[in-house]
């Protein structure tokens, strides 16, 4: 049994994986990013072409993502660069908006938000192909858990230079940030996200179709929920085999509905806000 707080509600927020959660892994989408990122590694950082494809997939098992690990190897590139090369060529097309999935989100009373490790750009363009652009009331996205850094010092629009000192201690701080990526399946990354939108894990409702998210999602306290699979893995709660099985998978995320009704017709629409 639940605990029940104070608003009475057995569950406030209901948190999704976008990727491969949203819309299934068959469709291809994640194949095509592999391939982007392995022509990445292969003609911007000059790996070697045989050894690409056993140190992609080695890297996002360590690291959870590739990105996060040829960081963490030292390699040196620009994150925005990265994300135009591998996620702006994908075949988008190949997501269609999903009017099923819509009205599934849409009448759940639950706040609902987006816990990606992709970048703002992707999840905008994944969002609006599916058609559920105004389905999530946040975003929590790459540039969220890694804000770009702030510029040295700016007065007037012009840089105050700073003591040699303190410059080389900035660029040690740089460096030491730059090679660390907060990304899921990190428990870090989780119990951020958590933090930056407020949500109670006991009252949140978290869906992934990684296991190693699933498990460490659990291990932050949530509620969870793998996706894709119609077994249930390490830490999960529940399997959904797809996204459009929740109603009869998860009949209490409605049951709440009286309750929160009168709350969500007093509610202004409001645009999903993007924290990045
Ligand atoms: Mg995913």
């Amino acid at each position: 049994m639940e605990a029940v707080g104070d608003s009475g509600a057995k569950y406030e927020c209901l948190l999704f994986d976008m990727d491969d959660t949203l819309y299934p892994l068959s469709l291809g989408i994640n194949l095509a990013c592999r391939k982007n990122i392995e022509e990445y590694m292969l003609h911007h950082l000059q790996i070697e072409e045989t050894e690409v494809p056993r140190m992609c997939l080695e890297l996002y098992k360590e690291y959870g993502t590739t990105m996060a690990g040829l960081k963490a190897l030292g390699y040196e590139f620009d994150n925005d660069e990265f994300h135009a090369y591998v996620h702006g060529r994908l075949p988008y097309e190949l997501l269609k908006p999903d009017p099923l999935l819509r009205n599934l989100l849409l009448s759940m009373p639950q706040q609902k938000i987006i816990f990606t490790n992709a970048d703002e750009a992707h999840a905008a363009q994944v969002l609006s192909r599916l058609g559920l652009e105004d389905c999530f009331q946040d975003v929590i996205c790459f540039e969220t858990l890694n804000p770009p850094m702030e510029p040295v010092k700016c007065i007037n629009g012009t840089y105050e230079e700073e003591p040699q000192d303190a410059t080389e201690t900035r660029k040690n701080e740089e460096s030491s940030f730059k090679t660390k990526i907060l990304c899921k399946p990190s428990l870090e990354a989780i119990e951020a996200a958590i933090r930056i939108t407020n949500v109670d894990p006991k009252k949140t409702i978290f869906f992934d179709d990684s296991v190693r998210n699933i498990a460490n999602g659990k291990a932050a306290g949530l509620h969870t929920v793998i996706v894709g699979r119609s077994t249930l893995v390490p830490g999960a709660d529940h399997a959904l085999n797809s996204i459009h099985n929740i109603r009869e998978a998860l009949p209490e995320i409605w049951e709440d509905e009286g309750e929160h009704l009168e709350q969500i017709i007093q509610s202004p629409v409001v645009e999903t806000v993007v924290r990045a």
